[in-house]
């Protein structure tokens, strides 16, 4: 593993080091570099901006047919490296500038060679799984994920007739067990969403090395992770022995609201494929909303997620301590079980401890009842100021939900068919999500404890 990682940096510098002034930023924070980007870049001559230009263009001035049939052939080609080119720039959804930017910002936030940005975060998902299968083979999934991702996995792949196993990704004896010989891909979340547990992604690694030995290239498993919950500020999942990255751009990169999107980081050798996938399933990322994620969210992702942190800390220990409370999940507290992983795994671009924005937690209930969460949910929708009832998450908003009923009802529409894995008890009806958000933690815990008062 350590050379793979080694191999991987060397080859990220010098792609890097091939753009003109990027040589120089190499040398800045990862921080500063969200800021500035590659605001010298060949994609678009922009000197005289200190923001980059949307360019809305659905398709390209062509200078004559012969460069027209040299950008068809050109395009996701194997030889042609457009790191270190131009791209001949065709049609929108083939490629075009404001998004290519975005996408090289996005490799540099999570280390990775290369980032193929889509529409929403489950085009980018499902592109990302889909590009690796063929009917026959086989994906292997943590029994608890993001409710579409979960119907993705059993209602659609199953018609390609790919299957999707299930098993507990963050237990080694039962990763080992799931995989199987058609086996050629391992997805997982960490933080799982919603419940907080955090999966050792060196460990998958280990277990799936051993089960590639002796494979050939095609049928090598990939080890895939969402990393949407973590956002790449506290987590950067490829450090850690990952193969390919997943966001939904429209959470914490995006960490405004406004936009949708989804991104997958990847390695070199797969962007081609991906990069025709999407121009053949058309599911790319507006130049719009790709504007706004790279002026506004990238650039702000350190600043914010660093003082959503700080105030989760606050609000996780505040719910920790209150007598209604039953249990909080949130990797920051002590109590947390996963601790020790939570700190080997979960880091900033510093180095330093980054256990995130996200909390789940319980409220004490009387036996086979979930009301009281229902009365407190019930009673911030409708009292609460700064602590809103809605889905989504990673925003400068402060926003809460019921992972059973709301994000995750996909579990309960496969728990009425016959199941034979356990996925649905891991969620709890009465399990609250909450999204810290900018506003004042006093704000915000005040706004909690008179919903608590009444649940
Ligand atoms: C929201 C979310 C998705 C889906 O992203 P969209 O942009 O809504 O399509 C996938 N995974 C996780 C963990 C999410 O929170």
């Amino acid at each position: 593993m350590k050379t793979r990682r080694k191999t991987a940096k060397r080859t990220a510098k010098r792609v890097t080091d091939a753009k003109p002034g990027a040589g120089v930023a190499s040398k800045y924070a990862i921080r500063t570099r969200l800021i500035h980007g590659t605001s010298k870049t060949p994609k678009w001559d922009y000197s005289h901006h200190v923001i980059p230009p949307i360019t809305s263009s659905a398709t390209f001035r062509l200078s004559s047919a012969q460069r027209g049939a040299k950008g068809f052939f050109e395009f996701a080609c194997d030889s042609i490296d457009t790191t270190r080119e131009v791209p001949i720039y065709i049609y929108d959804r083939l490629d075009e500038p404001t998004r290519g930017m975005l996408e090289e910002a996005l490799a540099t936030a999570e280390g990775g060679d290369n980032a193929v940005c889509f529409a929403t975060g489950m085009a980018a998902i499902t592109a990302a799984i889909s590009m690796l299968v063929r009917a026959g083979d086989e994906v292997l999934a943590h029994h608890t994920l993001y409710g579409c991702t979960y119907s993705f996995l059993t209602n659609w792949l199953p018609r390609q007739n790919v299957k999707a196993r299930f098993c507990d990704v963050d237990d080694p004896n039962s990763l080992a067990r799931g995989i199987t010989a058609k086996t050629r891909v391992v997805y997982f979340e960490t933080p799982v969403n919603p419940t907080m547990e955090l999966i050792d992604m060196q460990r998958v690694r280990a277990v799936v090395d051993k089960a590639n030995r002796g494979r050939k290239p095609v049928e090598r498993i990939q080890v895939l992770v969402d990393n949407t919950f973590a956002t790449p500020y506290c987590q950067r999942p490829i450090e850690h022995g990952v193969d390919i990255v997943v966001h939904s751009l429209t959470k914490g990169i995006g960490g405004f609201g406004t936009d949708m999107g989804g991104a997958v980081i990847l390695p070199k050798a797969l962007h081609n494929t991906l990069m025709l996938y999407r121009k053949d399933f058309g599911g790319v990322l507006s130049p719009k909303a790709a504007w706004n994620i790279l002026v506004y969210g990238l650039p702000s992702l350190a600043a914010r997620m660093a003082n959503m942190q700080r105030t989760a800390r606050h609000v996780a220990e505040f719910l920790e301590r209150h007598p209604k409370v039953s249990r909080v999940a949130y990797p920051g507290l002590a109590s947390f079980p996963q601790r020790a992983l939570a700190e080997k795994q979960m880091a900033d671009y510093r180095g330093k401890f980054a256990p995130g924005s996200m909390i789940y937690f319980t409220l004490k209930e009387r036996p086979g009842r979930y009301d009281a969460g229902e009365r407190f949910i019930d009673y911030i929708a409708d009292k609460a100021y700064c602590v809103t009832l809605a889905v989504s998450l990673g925003q400068v908003k402060t926003l809460i939900e019921n992972p059973y009923s709301m994000t995750h009802s996909a579990y309960q529409a496969a728990a009425g068919s016959k199941l034979e894995h356990e996925e649905k008890q891991r969620l709890e009806p009465g399990g609250i999500r909450l999204s810290v958000g900018l506003e004042d933690r006093q704000d915000i815990i005040a706004d909690l404890e008179k919903g608590l008062a009444e649940a």
